[in-house]
């Protein structure tokens, strides 16, 4: 069996990190952790944590470093494989995670950087939707529910999500730019980016990422 394997997944909202990071988990039988999805679940469940941060993410600032460095320490155990989807997000939180893995006997393997054009990105997000009942991803401009608002499969309504609207995605790219872009430098600077092409089809991408994968 190979050693575990840490790999995070960079870039903007948008740029198909959330939709690749499912697929390659199961692929490489690795675990994937979204923190964006953690704390959507915790706002969902109106868990007290939830609460605290329902406010930033609905208007897409970040959540504290503190706060996620230490949801993140609690997710991570030793000898087991992730890909880190939207985290680590800002430089400190990179540190923190280094200083972190280094106590546990783990470190970064691979940092994959997603470009994807603005205007496909506003696309995607804007568009962005996703059956309440069974799940099925859709997008009303790519690839619609042949229903409308409905799932196409199993009839339920079509849900966006809170942050998904025109203002919040530019302030969540503001963010981006500002908190996590210059995780770009810190990473290059040890060795670790591979650059994909976030707007490849998803199978072909796919494939690529599986490659840097098994590299090693
Ligand atoms: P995402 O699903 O990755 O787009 O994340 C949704 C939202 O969750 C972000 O806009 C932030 O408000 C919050 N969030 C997710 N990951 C982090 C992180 N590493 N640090 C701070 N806030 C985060």
């Amino acid at each position: 069996m190979r050693n575990a394997m840490i790999v995070i997944f960079l870039g903007a909202p948008g740029t198909g990190k959330g939709t690749q990071a499912v697929r390659l988990a199961e692929m490489q039988s690795m675990l994937h952790i979204s923190t964006g999805d953690l704390l959507r679940k915790e706002m969902a469940a109106g868990s007290s944590l939830g609460l605290q941060v329902k406010d930033i993410v609905t208007n897409g600032g970040l959540v504290s470093d503190d706060l996620i460095n230490k949801i993140m320490q609690n997710g991570i155990t030793p000898k087991v494989s992730y890909i880190l989807d939207g985290y680590p997000r800002t430089v400190p939180q990179a540190e923190f995670l280094d200083t972190y893995l280094a106590t546990i006997g783990e470190k970064v393997a691979h940092v994959i950087f997603f470009t994807v054009a603005e205007d496909i990105i506003m696309k995607r997000l804007t568009g962005r939707q996703k059956c309440s009942q069974c799940g099925k991803d859709f997008n009303s401009y790519f690839h619609p529910s042949t229903k409308g608002n409905v799932c196409d499969v199993c009839g339920a309504p079509l849900s966006q999500r809170a942050d998904d609207r025109e203002d919040v995605i530019k302030n969540r790219l503001i963010t981006y730019e500002r908190d996590t872009a210059p995780l770009l430098a810190y990473y290059t600077g040890k060795g670790l980016v591979r650059n994909v092409d976030g707007a490849l089809p998803i199978d072909i991408l796919l494939a690529q990422l599986n490659a840097i994968v098994k590299g090693g």
